[in-house]
């Protein structure tokens, strides 16, 4: 079965996407160009998937160190929201459940969508995991292609399995502060338009820490939009 290319639905191509809203909106011609899957995710976005699942057994490690050794940070991305901690620990708690939580729940909804046998219980949570990340790594080609929720628009709230292992790899990083080099980009964000671009050490993209934005550009984007900000600066002081 060959299907027709589909447009990433990877942060590849958030630019275009703003762009092409706006060209429907109010028909603002753009000459951003498109990342095409092959067949649904590109290269960039399959290999930096790839990357993300297998750096999430040690991030685990590292969030219940936290509990140990560390003082948790304030934000920890969408579990943070939900409580306050109220005993040492809870929070590294809470994160690992949630991030344990959701390798399981994947790697059970592949194993059902896939016809394979049911998950063999592997004893403890660290074996669970890890056995997890396993499976996932092998079956995780296909994920990106062929899963019901593959095409989806990688959110916060997308069920597409990229977008969950991004979502669980950044917060595990913020929450054992593994993105503290961070470069702050003091432009306005082209979409929320707040002072929130950051780009982390050895990353491909510039990202909005807005949480309710999370716009990401290339550094090319972030040039063409810098650039675009300073000609409508040149023809305000000129007009
Ligand atoms: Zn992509
Ligand atoms: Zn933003």
């Amino acid at each position: 079965m060959t299907a027709a290319p589909t447009c990433c639905p990877g942060p590849c191509n958030n630019a275009w996407r703003l762009a092409e809203a706006q060209l429907a909106t109010d028909g603002t011609e753009h000459d951003i160009p498109v990342t095409w899957g092959q067949p649904v995710h590109c290269p960039r976005c399959t290999s930096r998937t790839h990357a993300q699942l297998a750096e999430l057994p040690e991030l685990i490690v590292a969030i219940g160190l936290e509990a140990l050794h560390g003082t948790a940070p304030k934000t920890t991305g969408t579990i943070g929201r939900a409580a306050v901690a109220s005993w040492p620990g809870q929070a590294s708690r809470l994160l690992t459940d949630h991030i344990v939580g959701g390798l399981l729940e994947l790697e059970d909804d592949i194993r059902e969508l896939r016809h394979l046998r049911h998950r063999p219980s592997r004893g403890t949570e660290a074996r669970n995991a890890a056995g997890a990340v396993t499976f996932l790594g092998a079956h995780l080609d296909w994920a990106l292609a062929q899963h019901p929720a593959a095409h989806e628009i990688h959110d916060r709230l997308s069920a597409n399995p990229a977008a969950q292992i991004h979502g669980w790899h950044r917060t595990a990083q913020r929450f054992t502060r593994r993105d503290s080099r961070l470069e702050h980009h003091r432009i306005p964000c082209p979409r929320c338009e707040l002072l929130t671009l950051y780009r982390a050490d050895g990353d491909d993209y510039i990202e909005c820490r807005n949480i309710n934005c999370q716009l990401l550009l290339t550094p090319g984007e972030y040039h063409e939009h810098t650039r675009r900000l300073a000609d409508q600066t040149r023809m305000a002081r000129a007009a």
